[in-house]
């Protein structure tokens, strides 16, 4: 069977769906193609979403644990793991049939398989009914994702090691998990995890957690989370690992280790994501790829194949949801004729542990990189009314600032819902928000984004609650 369409967008994660979405409201004839039942990709069903359903879970055993400090004692928590993975799958569910129902309203020709390049104009579909469909297309988006990298190596195939996928099926709670990867993922997943009791170790290679992410906040960070895990040893590497029938070995290599050989119950390898491109039929376009995989485009999200356009995971720059969906809407009005491009100033990152971290912008690392002269205002949470409210001093925000305009260009946070403040961040960079903007701006008392004004304020040596005079 052979179709026409205006445009076919390739995979449905939050890149494909947004792109689709807003295609068929702009009156675009859409065919949406995934292999699930519904959109949703990695971020909806073993992503952001499910990850944070249990994150959600790990807050409050957080504060549970806190609570006599305050004058009220919880008994032990009993984890019921059926339940717990029932309310993630729920979580996943409801968006999910969500994502289906929008797709419904809005008449998008959704077909349910995997799609391949003929030639610059068409695919065909192996659909998971196990029938076939020829797509003829004016257009594409090509949003397949990525899917986790291994390490080189290293890949063993045994059920105790897991990706982030496995560990989100939480089959059960291993008395003691190896994390290979201190990055974004091996946190979030490391510390649900210890919360639900499991004796965590995490492995990074480089000198810090969060490899990339200002060292303020990784400071204030980890010794936060620090007491979490059972050990956290930076600078070293997996050389082995080996599945010994009973248990995980590893042997690592590093300086200052104590022991070399460590055995666990399970290992989560959580060391990155690859664009994800096989069985793509690319050869049969004229598209082109980095050497590291990634689909090459351009402002406008075209590849070199004028009429595809390619967004999300599978092209370069931060693997984040938001991050496709913008590009969605970019690669959709690109089509539609209109003059746009993709040239955020800002694309925010957030760390949903707790304390959470979330940055936007310039940090002082790239700053120190590209020699780019800047002007930093730290604010410590100490200072803040609203988080000695919720027992919660261990925060810091933290402005970077042009020295000669005054204006914001990056924002970091650490402490809980830092996720949430960051966006008055990202507003104040993309708005090109002076200093004194941010000051003047009334905040809502007791807030925690009290603290983003304060730390501007911190900026002309004036802020209420921080005794620290400008040096002249
Ligand atoms: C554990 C975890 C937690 C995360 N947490 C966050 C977070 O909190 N915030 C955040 O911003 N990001 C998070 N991410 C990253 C986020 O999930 C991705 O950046 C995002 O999903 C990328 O969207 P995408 O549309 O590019 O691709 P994806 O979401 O990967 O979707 C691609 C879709 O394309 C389909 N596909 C692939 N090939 C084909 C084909 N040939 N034919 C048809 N369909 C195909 C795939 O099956 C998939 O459904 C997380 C990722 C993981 C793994």
């Amino acid at each position: 069977m052979s179709i026409k369409t205006q445009l076919v967008v390739i995979g449905g994660g939050p890149g494909g769906y947004t792109a689709a979405f807003l295609a068929a409201d702009m009156g675009m004839q859409v065919t949406l193609i995934d292999e699930k039942k519904n959109p949703g990709g990695t971020c909806l069903y073993v992503g952001c979403i499910p990850s944070k359903a249990y994150l959600h879970v790990t807050k409050l055993l957080n504060e549970a644990k806190e609570a006599p400090n305050w004058g009220v004692t919880f008994g032990e928590p009993k984890i019921d793991i059926d339940k717990l993975r029932a309310f993630k799958d729920e979580v996943v569910n409801a968006n999910t049939s969500g994502t289906g129902m929008l797709v419904k309203q809005r008449k998008i020709n959704y077909i349910q398989g995997k799609a391949s390049f003929v030639n610059s104009n068409t695919v065909t579909v192996n659909k998971v009914d196990g029938g076939m469909e020829e797509v003829v297309f004016e257009n594409a988006i090509l949003a397949t994702g990525s899917i986790p990298a291994h390490i080189q190596g290293l890949t063993i195939d045994s059920p105790r090691v897991m990706d982030s996928t496995d560990a989100l099926e939480m089959k059960d709670i291993p008395q003691r998990l190896l994390v290979v990867g201190g990055g974004v993922i091996g946190m979030e997943l490391g510390s649900v995890y210890a919360s639900f009791g499991s004796k965590v170790t995490v492995v990074e290679l480089m000198p810090s957690l969060l490899p990339g992410t200002d060292k303020d906040l990784v400071k204030v960070f980890q010794k936060s989370i620090e007491p979490k895990f059972e050990k956290i040893l930076l600078k070293t590497k997996v050389a082995k690992l080996e599945d010994t029938g009973s248990a995980i070995r590893v042997e690592l290599d590093g300086e200052d280790l104590e022991e070399k050989v460590l055995e666990f119950d399970k290992a989560l390898i959580s060391i990155g994501r690859t664009p994800f491109t096989k069985g793509l039929g690319l050869e049969n376009t004229k598209i082109d790829v980095t050497q590291r995989g990634f689909v090459k485009t351009n402002e406008k999200c075209q590849t070199s194949d004028s009429n595809i356009y390619a967004i999300g995971d599978v092209t370069e720059g931060p693997m984040l949801a938001h991050k496709a969906s913008a590009e969605g809407k970019v690669a959709v009005e690109a089509i539609a004729g209109h003059k746009v491009a993709f040239e955020p100033a800002a694309i925010p990152g957030v760390v949903y542990t707790d304390p959470e971290v979330a940055f936007a912008g310039l940090t002082e690392i790239e700053a120190k990189e590209k020699g780019i002269k800047v002007d930093v205002a730290r604010f410590p949470w100490a200072a803040s009314g609203r988080a000695r409210t919720m027992d919660r001093s261990d925060g810091l925000t933290k402005l970077i600032f042009d020295p000669d305009t005054e204006r914001v260009l990056g924002v970091g946070i650490v402490g809980p819902g830092a996720g949430e403040m960051i966006a008055e961040g990202t507003l104040a960079i993309e708005m090109a928000a002076l200093a004194k903007d941010v000051a003047l701006t009334i905040h809502a008392h007791p807030t925690l984004s009290e603290t983003v004004m304060e730390a501007a304020e911190v900026h002309f040596g004036q802020a209420t609650h921080l005794y620290r005079p400008k040096r002249k």
